[in-house]
């Protein structure tokens, strides 16, 4: 089976008591237990059921078994948002003490949790540039646990070598931890390149309309925990399983960032049709990289699959397509203004992959706590906008984006 198949008839183990043909919403707290033994049974492990929806909850478990029987993880824990789904995974591997090895070229809160959250937590971050194995092999040492990396950072669109990254983290016994939010599984399959935790915003893709805040970690089930002295306990508990065990009965249930009911069912939802979006926001991500390239007013435009672009052989290698979000310049931040201004289609909103096209001037709002020296590491200039493309039809996205660029 494919991807939309998959979506909309992977199984669930336990029939719904009213035969519903699809997973209702089960907004409720708690789950009441035919007997005391039964409630001890489940709260010590031995049978499987729901007791409380911080730790699980059938309208979400659904969602989740969705995603693993798409993507054969060996399991799956769906968050209450992407943020929280990294740093549940970081929470659940790490400690005091321990490094990790990144790229400072990452989604904006990802970056701060990383300089601030996990500094004062006593984890120490080494931001290296993840296209050279040099620099990230000079940082490596005991401490090191976990090289995390985006599929394809959002706003520079920077695909690292994924091939290089994974030989790195087997020579070194490292987990290998990626953000795939760009490039979610129907565009990517993490498993095939030995990505061991692939974490996701289903915010974005996922959820297709923009409806809800959620995240997914996804583990591969391809590193041998017995290895990794931090999971020990779970590793001699739970074998494979040790990772998701840490994080269900320690990590994030402790946390208690879990997913409302209700934005399950959205996401399981937005997971049907996401291919059938995907393919038409591919479709028209290549037809306006291709007009903005041909434009007089436009300096430079950043899509990978477009000739010329740095990363246009390991994107063809990887994706499917590299997703939905392309960067373009204008000369200076007031073409920048009047453009988004001009725009009467496409919406100035901050989120992507959205069903409705997006336009943000990231320099002066995502990053506008950053230093002009840190913004322009990030490749981001004055002019700079990041477009994430919808699913309307090309003719008027074209048309009001020719029309917007005539005003300036
Ligand atoms: C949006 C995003 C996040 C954060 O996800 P939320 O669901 O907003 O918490 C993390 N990484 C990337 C690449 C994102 O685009």
């Amino acid at each position: 089976m494919k991807y939309t198949t998959k979506a909309l008839h992977a199984k669930y183990p336990k029939q719904d008591s009213h035969n519903a043909l699809r997973m209702p919403i089960y907004q409720n707290a708690a789950f009441e237990f035919e007997s005391a033994e039964a409630l001890e049974d489940v709260f010590c492990g031995r049978k499987t059921g729901h007791a409380y929806s911080r730790a699980s909850n059938p309208t979400i478990e659904e969602f989740e078994n969705k995603v693993k029987f798409i993507t054969s993880a060996n399991g799956v824990i769906a968050t209450s948002s992407g943020m929280s789904a990294i740093t549940n995974t970081l929470f659940a591997l790490l400690k005091a003490g321990d490094s990790v090895v990144t790229t400072n070229k990452l989604f904006g809160h990802t970056l701060s949790f990383f300089q601030t959250t996990m500094v004062d937590f006593g984890i120490t971050v080494h931001y290296v540039d993840i296209c050279d194995s040099n620099s990230i092999e000079d940082v490596i040492d005991d401490t090191t646990k976990v090289i995390f990396f985006e599929t394809i950072s959002n706003p520079e669109l920077v695909i690292p070598d994924i091939g290089l990254l994974s030989s790195i983290a087997r020579k070194h016994n490292l987990l290998l931890v990626c953000d795939s939010t760009m490039t979610p599984f129907y565009l990517f399959d993490s498993k095939k390149y030995d990505i061991n935790i692939d974490i996701l915003s289903a915010t974005k893709y996922i959820s297709g309309g923009g409806t809800t805040i959620g995240g997914l970690i996804i583990d591969n089930g391809n590193f041998d925990w017995t290895t990794y002295q931090n999971l020990k306990k779970f590793s001699d508990g739970f074998g494979s399983n040790a990772f998701v065990a840490k994080l269900k009965k320690q990590t994030f249930r402790n946390i208690g960032a879990c997913l409302s009911a209700q934005s399950a069912y959205m996401l399981s939802l937005g997971l049907e049709t996401l291919a059938l979006r995907a393919d038409r926001t591919g479709e028209n991500i290549k037809a306006l990289a291709s007009f903005l390239s041909n434009h007089e007013k436009i300096k430079s435009v950043n899509y990978p699959m477009l000739d010329g672009n740095k990363f246009q052989k390991l994107s063809n290698e990887y994706f499917l397509f590299p997703g939905s979000v392309l960067t373009f310049d204008v000369a200076n931040k007031s073409e920048a203004y009047k453009f988004m201004n001009s725009l009467k289609l496409i919406r100035r909103s901050t989120n992507i992959q959205d069903n409705k096209s997006l336009i943000i001037a990231p320099y002066h709002t995502i990053y506008a706590e950053y230093s002009v020296l840190e913004k322009e590491s990030f490749g981001l200039r004055e002019g700079t906008l990041r477009l994430s493309v919808g699913i309307e039809d090309i003719e008027d996205l074209i048309s009001d984006i020719s029309s917007a660029l005539d005003e300036i």
